[in-house]
């Protein structure tokens, strides 16, 4: 065995170390694995609790999933990590878990995507959820294949997280960034409100990514209407297969505060409730703006 697998096989049994110790995964949930060389993969086995591997239990498979070598059989969830390194040439590590703050906005279907955390901004940009698929299924590389290209991190529907890395530690760092925004942003609703980063300042923070060298898979879209408005319903968000181009991270125009419910905002697809007609709504200026004129357009053509 080389000094790089052997050093390889430690990194993962110490992020899944991790892993367990911060509760990001129970039992035998989630997994790891990283490339070695050009053609192989290290990876976790299946069934076994991430918190106490051992070096020697690491299989190796070839990019097509044929195990190699190992004494055991490789992740369940495999094909997933396999659809992310055919997706993804540059990066070398791919973390799976169920962090459970992140995973119950999974489960509420809330995108981990608003302007909130300058660090998320300019390293994660943002956060989609991948629709729900059967876990160890072919519909979960399908699932994964909509926003990978364009995305470090994501949430996976009633399931967990998923995050990439130039090595085994950056792609574990992404997921503690995930769960941290999650229980931050959590706790933000708790009391009340999320002041949103202004989209003068998202963009700003966007700069920055080139002054620290971070190297983003895709550009933030800070104005997914005006975008989507600009070459045809949601044409300028996705490619022609469908996969993500952008990060998309709706921020105000402006300073000033947006705070609209789900349940109102167009892009949730949500319709007001019968008892909805007291709750107090806030809109940016914008967003007022473009009621007014509406409404002046209608009783014109009235
Ligand atoms: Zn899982």
């Amino acid at each position: 065995m080389t000094t790089v697998e052997s050093a390889l096989r430690a990194d993962i049994v110490e992020v899944g170390r991790r892993m367990y110790d911060r509760r990001f995964t129970a039992s035998n949930d989630g997994n790891i694995s990283v490339r070695l060389g050009s053609d192989r993969l290290l990876m976790t086995p299946k069934s076994v609790c991430k918190g106490f591997m051992t070096p020697d239990m690491m299989c190796i498979t070839d990019l097509a999933g044929k195990k190699l070598q190992g004494d055991r059989d490789p992740s369940t969830e495999m094909l997933m990590h396999l659809e992310v390194y055919r997706q993804r040439p540059d990066v070398q590590a791919v973390v799976h878990a169920h962090p459970p703050v992140a995973t119950g906005f999974a489960v509420a279907g809330i995108p981990l995507d608003r302007p909130v955390l300058a660090e998320v901004l300019t390293t994660l940009g943002s956060i989609p959820i991948a629709e729900y698929a059967t876990p160890s299924t072919q519909e979960l590389p399908e699932a994964v294949r909509k926003y990978i290209k364009a995305h470090d991190g994501m949430l996976l529907a009633n399931h967990g997280a998923l995050t990439v890395g130039s090595d085994v530690f950056a792609a574990y760092y992404k997921m503690e960034t995930i769960e941290h925004f999650a229980t931050i942003s959590f706790t933000a609703r708790l009391l009340g409100r999320e002041n949103l980063i202004a989209r003068e300042e998202v963009l700003r923070l966007q700069e920055l990514r080139g002054t620290y060298g971070i190297k983003a898979p895709a550009p933030i879209c800070p104005d997914p209407a005006d975008a989507a408005m600009a070459s045809g319903p949601a044409g300028a968000l996705f490619d022609e297969s469908g996969a993500a181009i952008c990060q998309v991270v709706p921020a105000p125009e402006g300073g000033g505060l947006r705070l609209v419910p789900d349940s109102l905002d167009s892009t949730a697809g949500g319709v007001i409730g019968e008892n909805d007609g007291d709750r107090e709504i806030r809109l940016t200026y914008r967003q007022l703006s473009a009621l007014i004129r509406d409404a002046v357009r209608s009783v014109r053509r009235d």
